[in-house]
């Protein structure tokens, strides 16, 4: 028997008590009881949020939530700012072309960022960009944007700021309104340890006055509509009842620790991550600000990096994550998102160890475990 742990960067490991929760008898959502339940989670979710917005749940995956953002704020023809340093970037520009947008690329060299000065600039040469969109941790990359540095820069614009969240929301600090962030997308599977199926979207002023002139087509994700109907507590279609259910739990798990402690408990995570991985002599991938919600690693010279997934899998029934795209075989990704602690950093760095060794690279065993315990032993 080798006991399974997922440590991929999305989907990530549900609670028991959130399991548990969830495999409740199915319950009706137009029945007070959905509605009791839908008035807790959406007060919970204005708080995870750090927002006065509502905070619009939907049934689908985080795509789903970014399509939205795009087609209700926005019009054939409007002219885009999209940062793009990874492949979720590149789904922002996807999506966008999709829909006719003209698209700006601030593109970096994946691994590393695009400083606010850049989006400044660019505002200022083009003053008729309706939206900037960006992520706010790059997953692909292991990056962490400055969308308080974005903000900064948009709230002073006839611009909105759309920021995909879905790998930060829980994870890293992202105060929406006193950032100025107009709308943040998030999704169920990574930081809120839901199962995949949910996804959100808040909309600020701001962009509430975009969805009124927005002429892109929409009819499952009108924003309008869902606001209508959250307002009284109601779902417009069929909600992912389950899943809803699971959240109720989450928000109270994560009321209970105190959104500062997730952050602080991520950060911690991740730097021992980091140190873990570089006690080794590998490279983080990550140039720039390094995402606490997963590590990505520059996998040894001459070892492509589908082999130590492969092997995490293989032999030691653990799922991590290879990189997407270009990064395909140069770079392996573990996650400390969500249900994550110390004892399961040690046990991937642990692993890694392992798996170095098998693949014939020279290990001096014990060292990433040990620099990670130095950081955990840091008094905070
Ligand atoms: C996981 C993720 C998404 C959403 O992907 P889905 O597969 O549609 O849920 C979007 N953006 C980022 C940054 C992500 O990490």
């Amino acid at each position: 028997m080798k006991k399974y742990q997922l440590m991929a960067p999305g989907p990530t490991p549900v609670p028991a008590e959130v399991l548990l929760a969830m495999a409740q008898p199915m319950i009706h959502h137009r029945t007070p009881e959905y509605e009791a339940l839908f008035i807790e989670v959406r007060a919970g979710l204005k708080k995870l949020f750090q927002t006065g917005a509502e905070v619009l749940p939907l049934a689908c995956s985080g795509t789903g939530a970014m399509e939205a953002a795009v087609i209700n704020t926005l019009s054939a023809g409007d002219t885009v700012a999209v940062v793009r340093a990874g492949k979720f970037g590149d789904r922002w520009v996807e999506i966008s072309k999709a829909y006719g947008l003209d698209v700006i690329e601030l593109s970096a060299d994946f691994g590393h960022s695009v400083p606010a000065e850049r989006v400044a600039a660019t505002l200022k040469a083009h003053p008729r960009v309706k939206a900037v969109l960006t992520q706010h941790s790059e997953s692909s990359t292991g990056v962490l944007h400055d969308v308080r540095g974005y903000a900064a820069v948009t709230r002073d614009h006839d611009t909105i700021l759309i920021v995909d969240a879905v790998s930060s929301l829980g994870i890293a600090d992202l105060p929406m309104d006193a950032w100025g962030v107009d709308l943040v997308v998030a999704g169920s599977q990574k930081g809120l340890m839901l199962p995949p199926g949910v996804a959100f979207c808040a909309l600020g002023e701001k962009a509430w006055t975009k969805t009124r002139t927005s002429t892109l087509p929409k009819y499952y994700f009108n924003l309008a509509e869902e606001m209508r109907c959250v307002v009284k507590n109601e779902a417009h279609f069929t909600p992912a009842v389950s899943i809803i259910i699971g959240l109720r739990e989450v928000l109270r798990m994560l009321g209970r620790e105190g959104i500062a402690n997730v952050f602080k408990r991520h950060d911690r995570l991740a730097r021992a991550t980091r140190a873990g991985v570089e006690a080794l002599g590998l490279e983080l991938f990550a140039k720039a600000t390094p995402s606490p919600a997963l590590t990505a690693v520059v996998a040894p010279k001459g070892v492509d990096s589908e082999k130590i997934v492969k092997a995490y899998a293989q032999a030691h029934n653990i799922t991590i994550a290879g990189g997407q795209g270009e990064m395909k075989g140069k770079v392996f990704r573990l996650g400390h998102m969500g249900y994550a602690a110390e004892f399961d950093v040690i046990i991937a760095l642990a692993a890694l160890e392992q798996v170095l060794a098998d693949l014939g690279q020279p290990v001096d065993f014990g060292a990433s475990v040990r620099a990670a315990q130095k950081i955990f032993a840091e008094k905070s």
